[in-house]
Protein backbone atom coordinates (compact mmCIF):
# COMPACT_ATOMS: atom_id res chain seq x y z
CA UNK A 1 0.00 0.00 0.00
CA UNK A 2 1.23 3.61 -0.86
CA UNK A 3 1.15 6.79 0.82
CA UNK A 4 0.44 9.91 -0.42
CA UNK A 5 4.04 10.69 0.40
CA UNK A 6 6.21 10.24 -2.59
CA UNK A 7 10.03 10.80 -2.94
CA UNK A 8 10.26 12.30 -6.54
CA UNK A 9 13.74 11.32 -8.03
CA UNK A 10 15.26 13.97 -10.20
CA UNK A 11 17.54 11.18 -12.31
CA UNK A 12 19.80 14.17 -13.98
CA UNK A 13 21.36 14.97 -10.87
CA UNK A 14 22.48 11.61 -10.21
CA UNK A 15 24.48 12.29 -13.87
CA UNK A 16 25.37 16.03 -12.40
CA UNK A 17 27.00 15.06 -9.71
CA UNK A 18 28.97 11.97 -11.32
CA UNK A 19 30.19 14.78 -13.14
CA UNK A 20 31.10 16.73 -10.53
CA UNK A 21 33.43 13.35 -9.50
CA UNK A 22 35.00 13.80 -13.22
CA UNK A 23 35.97 17.40 -12.16
CA UNK A 24 37.39 16.83 -8.83
CA UNK A 25 39.07 13.70 -10.02
CA UNK A 26 40.30 14.06 -13.44
CA UNK A 27 41.20 11.17 -14.90
CA UNK A 28 40.44 8.57 -12.27
CA UNK A 29 38.00 5.60 -12.74
CA UNK A 30 34.91 6.00 -11.32
CA UNK A 31 33.57 3.01 -9.25
CA UNK A 32 30.06 4.65 -8.44
CA UNK A 33 28.65 3.15 -5.22
CA UNK A 34 24.82 1.85 -5.07
CA UNK A 35 25.00 -0.16 -2.32
CA UNK A 36 21.67 -0.25 0.15
CA UNK A 37 19.22 0.05 -2.60
CA UNK A 38 21.45 3.09 -4.23
CA UNK A 39 20.97 4.82 -0.35
CA UNK A 40 17.57 4.78 -0.50
CA UNK A 41 17.20 5.45 -4.28
CA UNK A 42 16.76 2.45 -5.95
CA UNK A 43 19.60 -0.19 -6.82
CA UNK A 44 18.49 -0.79 -10.51
CA UNK A 45 16.92 2.48 -11.28
CA UNK A 46 19.96 4.08 -10.35
CA UNK A 47 22.19 1.94 -12.05
CA UNK A 48 20.23 2.63 -15.28
CA UNK A 49 20.91 6.15 -15.31
CA UNK A 50 24.81 6.18 -14.30
CA UNK A 51 25.76 2.75 -16.47
CA UNK A 52 26.58 4.74 -19.53
CA UNK A 53 29.00 7.15 -17.42
CA UNK A 54 30.53 5.23 -14.36
CA UNK A 55 33.35 2.69 -15.19
CA UNK A 56 31.74 0.45 -12.26
CA UNK A 57 29.15 -0.04 -10.00
CA UNK A 58 29.96 -0.96 -6.24
CA UNK A 59 27.76 -2.74 -3.68
CA UNK A 60 28.15 -4.56 -0.53
CA UNK A 61 27.59 -8.43 -1.25
CA UNK A 62 26.59 -10.47 -3.66
CA UNK A 63 22.97 -10.43 -3.77
CA UNK A 64 23.71 -7.20 -5.24
CA UNK A 65 25.58 -7.72 -8.05
CA UNK A 66 24.01 -10.93 -8.98
CA UNK A 67 20.38 -8.45 -9.29
CA UNK A 68 22.44 -6.06 -11.66
CA UNK A 69 24.23 -9.00 -13.99
CA UNK A 70 20.55 -10.67 -13.89
CA UNK A 71 19.01 -7.03 -15.22
CA UNK A 72 21.90 -7.01 -17.97
CA UNK A 73 24.69 -4.72 -16.73
CA UNK A 74 27.88 -5.68 -17.88
CA UNK A 75 30.11 -3.03 -16.78
CA UNK A 76 32.88 -4.13 -14.15
CA UNK A 77 30.94 -5.03 -10.39
CA UNK A 78 32.66 -4.41 -7.13
CA UNK A 79 31.44 -6.54 -3.79
CA UNK A 80 33.01 -4.98 -1.23
CA UNK A 81 32.17 -7.30 1.68
CA UNK A 82 33.70 -9.79 -1.19
CA UNK A 83 32.17 -13.74 -0.71
CA UNK A 84 31.40 -15.42 2.15
CA UNK A 85 31.74 -18.83 0.80
CA UNK A 86 32.57 -21.30 -1.72
CA UNK A 87 29.50 -20.93 -3.41
CA UNK A 88 29.37 -16.99 -3.79
CA UNK A 89 33.17 -17.72 -4.68
CA UNK A 90 32.45 -19.73 -8.02
CA UNK A 91 29.63 -17.12 -8.84
CA UNK A 92 32.01 -14.00 -8.52
CA UNK A 93 34.18 -16.18 -10.85
CA UNK A 94 31.14 -17.14 -13.25
CA UNK A 95 29.67 -14.34 -13.41
CA UNK A 96 32.94 -11.71 -13.67
CA UNK A 97 31.98 -10.20 -10.52
CA UNK A 98 35.50 -8.72 -8.99
CA UNK A 99 35.55 -9.24 -5.15
CA UNK A 100 36.84 -7.57 -2.21
CA UNK A 101 39.07 -9.86 -0.16
CA UNK A 102 39.97 -8.62 3.45
CA UNK A 103 40.63 -11.30 5.33
CA UNK A 104 42.07 -14.50 5.67
CA UNK A 105 39.38 -17.42 5.29
CA UNK A 106 38.91 -15.57 1.68
CA UNK A 107 42.35 -16.33 1.09
CA UNK A 108 42.04 -20.07 1.86
CA UNK A 109 38.74 -20.75 0.21
CA UNK A 110 40.46 -18.90 -3.15
CA UNK A 111 43.14 -21.54 -2.53
CA UNK A 112 40.92 -24.66 -2.43
CA UNK A 113 37.72 -23.84 -4.29
CA UNK A 114 38.30 -24.49 -8.17
CA UNK A 115 37.18 -21.47 -9.84
CA UNK A 116 35.49 -21.63 -13.85
CA UNK A 117 37.17 -18.39 -14.65
CA UNK A 118 39.92 -16.32 -13.21
CA UNK A 119 38.83 -13.86 -10.34
CA UNK A 120 39.25 -10.39 -10.07
CA UNK A 121 40.52 -8.96 -6.80
CA UNK A 122 40.87 -6.19 -4.60
CA UNK A 123 43.03 -6.99 -1.68
CA UNK A 124 41.95 -5.01 1.28
CA UNK A 125 44.08 -3.07 3.51
CA UNK A 126 43.44 -1.94 7.15
CA UNK A 127 45.20 1.33 7.54
CA UNK A 128 43.04 2.53 10.43
CA UNK A 129 39.62 2.23 9.92
CA UNK A 130 39.79 -0.34 12.27
CA UNK A 131 36.94 -2.79 10.06
CA UNK A 132 37.95 -4.80 7.42
CA UNK A 133 41.19 -5.54 5.92
CA UNK A 134 44.44 -7.48 6.50
CA UNK A 135 47.24 -5.72 8.48
CA UNK A 136 48.79 -2.76 5.91
CA UNK A 137 52.43 -4.46 7.07
CA UNK A 138 51.39 -7.72 5.44
CA UNK A 139 51.43 -6.04 1.83
CA UNK A 140 54.30 -7.48 0.05
CA UNK A 141 53.46 -10.78 1.41
CA UNK A 142 49.72 -11.30 0.21
CA UNK A 143 51.04 -9.80 -3.04
CA UNK A 144 53.32 -12.98 -3.26
CA UNK A 145 50.75 -15.16 -1.93
CA UNK A 146 47.97 -14.07 -4.42
CA UNK A 147 50.36 -14.24 -7.46
CA UNK A 148 51.06 -17.78 -6.77
CA UNK A 149 47.35 -18.11 -7.31
CA UNK A 150 46.64 -19.19 -10.43
CA UNK A 151 43.32 -18.41 -10.36
CA UNK A 152 43.41 -15.03 -9.48
CA UNK A 153 43.92 -12.11 -12.03
CA UNK A 154 47.12 -10.34 -11.49
CA UNK A 155 47.83 -8.03 -9.92
CA UNK A 156 45.15 -7.41 -7.74
CA UNK A 157 43.82 -3.90 -7.12
CA UNK A 158 44.79 -2.04 -3.76
CA UNK A 159 42.09 -0.89 -1.45
CA UNK A 160 41.43 1.04 1.78
CA UNK A 161 39.48 3.51 3.16
CA UNK A 162 39.82 6.36 5.51
CA UNK A 163 38.27 6.98 8.81
CA UNK A 164 38.25 10.57 8.95
CA UNK A 165 37.80 11.59 5.47
CA UNK A 166 34.38 14.05 6.06
CA UNK A 167 37.04 16.24 8.40
CA UNK A 168 39.79 16.67 5.47
CA UNK A 169 42.30 18.40 7.83
CA UNK A 170 42.59 15.51 10.67
CA UNK A 171 45.82 14.18 11.26
CA UNK A 172 44.55 10.41 11.08
CA UNK A 173 43.85 11.04 6.72
CA UNK A 174 47.65 11.78 6.46
CA UNK A 175 48.34 8.97 8.36
CA UNK A 176 46.33 6.34 6.85
CA UNK A 177 47.66 7.51 3.74
CA UNK A 178 51.28 7.36 4.58
CA UNK A 179 50.93 4.01 6.04
CA UNK A 180 49.06 2.69 2.44
CA UNK A 181 51.43 4.35 0.35
CA UNK A 182 54.55 2.79 2.41
CA UNK A 183 53.04 -0.88 2.90
CA UNK A 184 52.07 -1.14 -1.31
CA UNK A 185 55.15 0.91 -2.54
CA UNK A 186 57.01 -0.92 -5.28
CA UNK A 187 53.78 -3.66 -5.65
CA UNK A 188 52.28 -3.78 -8.92
CA UNK A 189 48.55 -3.22 -9.38
CA UNK A 190 46.10 -0.38 -9.32
CA UNK A 191 45.23 1.82 -6.02
CA UNK A 192 41.83 2.99 -4.81
CA UNK A 193 41.32 4.82 -1.30
CA UNK A 194 38.81 7.63 -1.82
CA UNK A 195 35.02 7.98 -0.89
CA UNK A 196 33.31 10.87 -1.40
CA UNK A 197 34.49 12.60 1.01
CA UNK A 198 38.32 12.29 -0.02
CA UNK A 199 37.34 13.11 -3.58
CA UNK A 200 35.86 16.43 -2.59
CA UNK A 201 39.04 17.22 -0.27
CA UNK A 202 41.76 14.70 -0.11
CA UNK A 203 43.58 14.73 -3.85
CA UNK A 204 46.54 12.69 -2.34
CA UNK A 205 43.80 9.76 -1.82
CA UNK A 206 42.40 9.80 -5.85
CA UNK A 207 44.59 6.72 -7.07
CA UNK A 208 43.02 5.08 -9.96
CA UNK A 209 39.96 3.99 -8.77
CA UNK A 210 37.45 6.74 -7.12
CA UNK A 211 34.77 5.36 -5.10
CA UNK A 212 31.79 7.98 -4.75
CA UNK A 213 28.73 7.49 -3.16
CA UNK A 214 27.11 10.26 -1.02
CA UNK A 215 27.73 12.86 -3.48
CA UNK A 216 26.11 10.90 -6.29
CA UNK A 217 22.77 11.45 -4.70
CA UNK A 218 23.53 15.46 -3.91
CA UNK A 219 24.64 15.34 -0.41
CA UNK A 220 27.21 16.65 1.27
CA UNK A 221 30.19 14.00 2.39
CA UNK A 222 31.88 16.46 4.24
CA UNK A 223 31.35 17.98 7.96
CA UNK A 224 30.10 21.13 6.24
CA UNK A 225 26.92 19.50 5.28
CA UNK A 226 26.46 21.91 2.20
CA UNK A 227 26.14 20.34 -0.53
CA UNK A 228 25.74 23.45 -2.83
CA UNK A 229 29.09 24.55 -1.93
CA UNK A 230 30.49 21.50 -3.63
CA UNK A 231 28.49 21.95 -7.03
CA UNK A 232 26.01 18.76 -6.07
CA UNK A 233 22.38 18.69 -6.79
CA UNK A 234 20.05 16.55 -4.69
CA UNK A 235 18.81 13.50 -6.42
CA UNK A 236 15.85 12.92 -4.36
CA UNK A 237 12.87 15.07 -3.00
CA UNK A 238 10.53 13.63 -0.32
CA UNK A 239 7.43 15.10 -0.05
CA UNK A 240 3.59 14.57 1.23
CA UNK A 241 1.01 16.95 1.46
CA UNK A 242 -1.02 19.14 4.01
CA UNK A 243 -4.22 16.92 5.23
CA UNK A 244 -5.83 19.19 7.14
CA UNK A 245 -5.52 22.77 8.76
CA UNK A 246 -6.50 24.07 12.33
CA UNK A 247 -6.60 27.21 14.01
CA UNK A 248 -5.12 26.60 17.93
CA UNK A 249 -5.22 29.29 20.92
CA UNK A 250 -2.32 30.46 22.59
CA UNK A 251 -1.39 28.06 25.35
CA UNK A 252 -2.49 25.03 23.27
CA UNK A 253 -0.72 22.23 23.27
CA UNK A 254 -0.08 20.41 19.75
CA UNK A 255 0.97 16.53 19.78
CA UNK A 256 1.47 13.49 21.74
CA UNK A 257 3.34 14.46 25.22
CA UNK A 258 1.79 18.11 24.38
CA UNK A 259 5.98 18.99 23.92
CA UNK A 260 4.83 22.11 21.91
CA UNK A 261 2.11 24.67 23.56
CA UNK A 262 1.34 27.75 21.12
CA UNK A 263 2.88 30.77 22.07
CA UNK A 264 0.31 32.72 20.27
CA UNK A 265 -2.88 32.20 18.14
CA UNK A 266 -1.25 29.31 15.73
CA UNK A 267 -2.61 27.65 12.08
CA UNK A 268 -1.80 24.36 12.53
CA UNK A 269 -1.12 22.31 9.39
CA UNK A 270 -0.74 18.41 9.56
CA UNK A 271 1.03 16.90 6.88
CA UNK A 272 0.49 13.22 5.84
CA UNK A 273 4.22 11.69 6.30
CA UNK A 274 5.73 10.26 9.77
CA UNK A 275 8.35 8.14 11.05
CA UNK A 276 6.97 5.37 9.25
CA UNK A 277 7.65 7.07 6.00
CA UNK A 278 11.40 7.65 7.24
CA UNK A 279 10.66 10.81 8.12
CA UNK A 280 13.25 11.29 11.85
CA UNK A 281 11.19 11.21 14.87
CA UNK A 282 13.90 13.01 16.84
CA UNK A 283 14.09 15.93 15.12
CA UNK A 284 12.66 19.29 17.65
CA UNK A 285 10.55 21.50 17.39
CA UNK A 286 11.80 24.28 15.04
CA UNK A 287 13.33 22.01 12.61
CA UNK A 288 12.09 23.19 9.09
CA UNK A 289 9.90 22.21 6.25
CA UNK A 290 9.53 24.11 3.34
CA UNK A 291 5.99 25.12 2.09
CA UNK A 292 6.00 26.41 -1.11
CA UNK A 293 9.32 27.92 -1.37
CA UNK A 294 9.42 29.15 1.88
CA UNK A 295 9.94 27.64 5.32
CA UNK A 296 8.05 26.96 7.80
CA UNK A 297 8.56 25.21 11.40
CA UNK A 298 7.94 22.06 12.78
CA UNK A 299 6.00 21.81 16.06
CA UNK A 300 4.66 19.10 18.86
CA UNK A 301 6.49 15.02 18.26
CA UNK A 302 6.50 13.61 15.06
CA UNK A 303 4.11 11.13 14.72
CA UNK A 304 3.90 7.63 12.71
CA UNK A 305 1.95 9.00 9.49
CA UNK A 306 1.70 12.83 10.50
CA UNK A 307 3.63 15.87 11.69
CA UNK A 308 2.39 19.12 12.79
CA UNK A 309 3.86 22.53 11.52
CA UNK A 310 3.48 26.35 12.61
CA UNK A 311 1.54 27.93 8.96
CA UNK A 312 0.56 30.81 11.32
CA UNK A 313 2.86 32.66 8.90
CA UNK A 314 2.07 31.26 5.38
CA UNK A 315 -1.76 32.15 5.06
CA UNK A 316 -1.82 31.22 1.72
CA UNK A 317 -0.96 27.32 2.44
CA UNK A 318 -4.03 25.25 2.20
CA UNK A 319 -5.01 21.64 2.41
CA UNK A 320 -3.86 19.58 -0.08
CA UNK A 321 -0.90 21.59 -1.05
CA UNK A 322 2.81 19.39 -1.29
CA UNK A 323 5.34 20.27 1.34
CA UNK A 324 8.71 19.32 1.24
CA UNK A 325 10.09 17.43 4.21
CA UNK A 326 13.68 17.91 1.68
CA UNK A 327 15.27 18.41 -1.66
CA UNK A 328 15.67 21.92 -3.61
CA UNK A 329 15.53 24.47 -1.12
CA UNK A 330 16.06 22.59 1.86
CA UNK A 331 18.80 20.12 2.14
CA UNK A 332 18.51 16.43 3.47
CA UNK A 333 21.99 17.10 5.75
CA UNK A 334 19.71 20.19 7.26
CA UNK A 335 17.30 17.69 8.37
CA UNK A 336 19.69 15.13 9.43
CA UNK A 337 21.82 17.84 11.60
CA UNK A 338 18.42 18.48 13.31
CA UNK A 339 18.39 14.49 13.79
CA UNK A 340 21.64 14.35 15.01
CA UNK A 341 22.53 11.92 12.45
CA UNK A 342 23.82 12.00 9.14
CA UNK A 343 22.00 12.22 5.39
CA UNK A 344 22.92 8.48 4.52
CA UNK A 345 21.13 7.80 7.11
CA UNK A 346 17.70 9.54 6.19
CA UNK A 347 18.16 8.52 2.44
CA UNK A 348 18.85 4.84 3.14
CA UNK A 349 15.27 4.57 6.19
CA UNK A 350 12.79 6.18 3.50
CA UNK A 351 10.14 3.30 3.44
CA UNK A 352 8.77 1.28 1.07
CA UNK A 353 5.29 2.77 1.18
CA UNK A 354 6.40 5.73 0.17
CA UNK A 355 5.57 6.27 -3.40
CA UNK A 356 8.67 6.96 -5.68
CA UNK A 357 8.44 9.04 -8.58
CA UNK A 358 11.26 10.13 -11.27
CA UNK A 359 11.98 12.74 -13.61
CA UNK A 360 14.87 12.69 -16.17
C1 LIG B 1 30.14 3.09 1.19
C2 LIG B 1 31.56 3.08 0.78
C3 LIG B 1 32.07 4.09 -0.06
C4 LIG B 1 31.27 5.31 -0.45
O1 LIG B 1 31.32 6.23 0.60
P1 LIG B 1 30.63 7.68 0.51
O2 LIG B 1 31.01 8.35 1.77
O3 LIG B 1 29.16 7.43 0.40
O4 LIG B 1 31.18 8.32 -0.72
C5 LIG B 1 33.37 3.95 -0.50
N1 LIG B 1 34.15 2.90 -0.11
C6 LIG B 1 33.69 1.95 0.71
C7 LIG B 1 34.59 0.83 1.11
C8 LIG B 1 32.40 2.01 1.20
O5 LIG B 1 31.96 1.07 2.05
Amino acid sequence: MKRAARAHLRLGALEHNLGRVREAAPGRRVMAVIKAEAYGHGLLRVAHVLAPLADGFAVSCMDEAEALRGAGFRLPLLVMQGFKNDRELRQAAREDITVVVHDESQLRLLETTPLSSPLQVWLKLDTGMGRLGFSATRAAALHGGLQRCAQVVQPPVWMTHLACADEPERPENAAQLNRFEAATQGLSGLRSLANSASILALPRSHGDWVRPGIMLYGASPLADRDPARHGLEPVMHLQAPLVAIQDRSLGDTVGYGATFQCPRPTRVGVVAIGYADGYPRHVPNGTPVLVGASRAPLIGRVSMDMITVDLTDHPQAAVGDPVTLWGEGLPVDEIAAAAETISYDLLCAVADRVQVTTQP
